[in-house]
């Protein structure tokens, strides 16, 4: 089997699947994981949060190569490809004068700015030619509502094909409650379990994004207890899969 996984951010595919990634190439699967905002600003706009954010990531404006290189490390340890597609983080993009769209934490996971009304239609026209018409796509539920998340999902569902959806990973943890608000009544859940060295891998892939702990833990020993507690609630990890009309 062929799978792509769409990770909005470099991490995303790593936090959220890396156990079910590692078992899935362990058994001969080809996996690729594709992060759909990945490109390099050639201008910073001036604003709060990323101000915040590379001074929490200790990147400056290294942050885009210093995450890339983490993302390629994260996928050697889960023997997978990736693919980074040159679209911007929210936190870079701007309207036409060049004031930034998304300038706080609170405007990353509210509503899309209506500045990009259209940008899933663009997505979904850029990203529809490149996927291989076998590939099992895995999409983000865009759980928490992160903007690049929910435009992620947008793009996969104007493409209207089969896609298999994830829980993000860490936000699921605040927002078990409401993953059926995500979830369509029709869509079939399947929980793949991961072995004790699927969990070690998975724990491995997340490290490697190192830049990126400080935003959801403390330390790496509250991180590890996390993905335990959480693969011991649910006993693997579950992917769900829409049946599409097309
Ligand atoms: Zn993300």
């Amino acid at each position: 089997m062929n799978w792509i996984y769409l990770s909005p951010h470099f991490d995303d595919a790593a936090l959220s699947c890396g156990g079910l990634i590692w078992e899935q190439t362990h058994t001969g699967d080809e996996v690729s994981l594709w992060t759909i905002f990945a490109g390099k600003p050639v201008q910073y706009p001036r604003s709060p949060i990323i101000d915040e954010l590379h001074t929490r990531w200790g990147s400056g404006l290294q942050a885009t190569d210093m995450r890339m290189n983490e993302d390629i490390q994260s996928c050697r340890l889960l023997h997978a490809s990736y693919h980074h597609l040159n679209w911007l983080d929210c936190i870079y993009r701007v309207d036409h004068q060049g004031a930034p769209l998304y300038p706080s934490q609170d405007s990353l996971f509210g509503k899309l700015n209506e500045y990009e009304a259209a940008f899933a239609d663009i997505l979904a026209q850029e990203i529809e030619p490149l996927i291989p018409p076998q590939a099992q796509v895995v999409c983000p539920l865009a759980i928490g509502n992160h903007i690049d998340h929910q435009l992620t999902r947008q793009a996969i569902t104007k493409i209207g094909r089969d896609t298999w959806f994830y829980a993000d990973f860490p936000y699921i943890l605040k927002n078990q409650a409401e993953i059926s608000n995500y979830i369509e009544k029709d869509w079939i859940a399947e929980t793949y379990p991961i072995s004790e060295s699927g969990f070690q891998a998975w724990i491995r892939s997340v490290l490697a994004h190192r830049s990126q702990l400080s935003s959801f833990w403390k330390n790496t020993q509250k991180m590890e207890n996390d993905f335990r507690q959480f693969l011991q609630i649910h006993q693997g990890i579950t992917l769900w899969h829409s049946h599409s009309i097309h």
